[in-house]
């Protein structure tokens, strides 16, 4: 079976690295997100870590009232949640392993998008120059055309998967450029290598970030096998994995840039993560490894089914020989992830009609926005609607053109969950028959 066969050759390939600094360096990366950053509670022994929610913390020493003051790196030291929290620093440890740096290089945040705005304002500042993928997560995107040149940054979109173009963006004095790979919504591939290459090439002093929320450490560690200095990530999708807790996480190469991004982010921002949501999330993540080779499995299976039935137009999904991109998805990603995207014949007219029938009669996938939990869900994204409200360009057609390429007039967007993905296949399937 083909489904087996490209599972097969999948996980042939390298797999995983970690920080060489503690037990990871022994450790295989199911084994890190089980244990990793634990310990067996000093008070109670217990096996399951505890959840301090505790806001405040007793001090027996003289300390300054200003966080500039504090050591927040400093383990146990904790005095005020906003500065460090034990359940969340469990959490922030735990993820930087997984990403292959040492544990002190990850902060948490409310949310995903609190992760990208305290990465993106507390880097740049005004007449700072940013290169960003002109298709991101749309919270990204509306941030990037509004929000930051309000702040005086400039910033260029441009399509990250094109090299000639994205060279062409590049300026000597940019100072930080943003890719999403796979990106939300289309699942376009960015060569991680390649483009972090020719940044340090032509520019003198930039930071490389990359949006890995969609492809998740099982599949890419951009920081140890790409050379970018940033990752971020939205908790709240494949990570916490059950669609019960926001989070978001940053994680950084340097970790002196990741302390100072604690003052300047985590403490005067103050999106702090709860520490309920954090050890929900940290529960998740334990099962990340075999939930992602699910979500594959079941992604994999249901793209197949996808295109071959009579009323698919396209399907997009990286595992796919049919992806513009399967070789570089193969060459970079040790796991395909769950997300497809396809559109139907018909246009945008068969498209909304779809969605109609889904909301009325899906009942194993929910027809709901979100992505990466155990439960599948389907949205319907019109082109048009999309390009209005997120992916304004002004005055440039070459990235509408190449997100209609993905996209054309409207797709659907599928976040495969866990369930048996026959069950899945024919969910939709009793929506689409209904289409023609
Ligand atoms: C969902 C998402 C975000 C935002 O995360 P929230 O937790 O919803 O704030 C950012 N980037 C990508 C790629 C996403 O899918």
């Amino acid at each position: 079976m083909p489904v087996r066969n490209t599972l097969k050759t999948h996980s042939g390939r390298s797999s995983a690295k970690f920080a060489s600094s503690s037990a990871a360096n022994v450790w295989g990366a199911r084994t890190v997100a089980i244990h990793g950053a634990e310990k067996v509670d000093a008070a109670t022994r217990a096996s399951v870590p505890p959840i301090h929610m505790s806001t405040t913390f007793g001090v027996d020493k003289p300390v300054s009232f200003s966080a500039h003051d504090q050591d927040t790196d400093s383990g146990d030291n904790f005095i005020y949640t906003r500065w460090g929290n034990p359940t969340i620093q469990q959490l922030e440890q735990k993820i930087a392993l997984l990403e292959g740096v040492s544990s002190n290089s990850c902060l948490c945040f409310a949310s995903g998008m609190a992760a990208i705005t305290a990465l993106l304002v507390g880097r740049l500042s005004a007449g700072d120059h940013l290169v960003m993928s002109d298709i991101a997560y749309a919270g990204t995107a509306e941030l990037a055309r509004k929000t930051l040149p309000r702040l005086g940054i400039h910033v260029t979109l441009v399509n990250t998967s094109d090299l000639v173009a994205f060279g062409k963006a590049l300026r000597p004095e940019t100072k930080m450029i943003w890719i999403e790979s796979p990106c939300n919504p289309i699942m376009r591939l960015t060569d991680l290598s390649e483009t972090v290459s020719l940044a340090r090439a032509r520019c003198n002093k930039v930071e490389i970030a990359v949006d890995s929320t969609l492809a998740t450490p099982a599949a890419t560690q951009p920081l140890v096998d790409n050379g970018a200095d940033w990752v971020v990530h939205s908790l709240t999708k494949y990570i916490g994995g059950h669609g019960d807790a926001l989070g978001g996480a940053v994680i950084g190469r340097e970790p002196s840039a990741v302390r100072a991004l604690c003052v300047e982010a985590s403490v005067h921002y103050g999106a702090t993560l709860s520490p309920f949501n954090a050890w929900l999330i940290a529960r998740g993540l334990c099962t990340l490894g075999l939930r992602m080779k699910a979500h594959e499995e079941g992604a994999m299976m249901v793209a197949s089914f996808l295109e071959k039935h009579a009323a698919v137009e396209r399907v997009m999904y990286p595992g796919l020989h049919s992806h513009p991109q399967h070789d570089l998805a193969k060459r970079q990603m040790r796991n395909f992830s769950g997300m497809i995207n396809f559109r139907v014949k018909g246009g945008l007219p068969a498209g909304e009609r779809l969605a109609a029938i889904m909301m009325q009669r899906l009942s194993v996938v929910k027809y709901a926005v979100s992505l990466g939990h155990h439960r599948s869900l389907c949205f319907f994204m019109p082109t048009d609607a999309l390009v209005a409200s997120s992916f304004t360009l002004a005055g440039d057609s070459a990235g509408l053109v190449s997100y209609r390429d993905f996209a054309g007039d409207g797709m659907f967007r599928l976040s495969v969950g866990l369930e048996d993905p026959v069950d899945i296949a024919k969910d939709l399937e009793s929506c689409l028959d209904d289409l023609s």
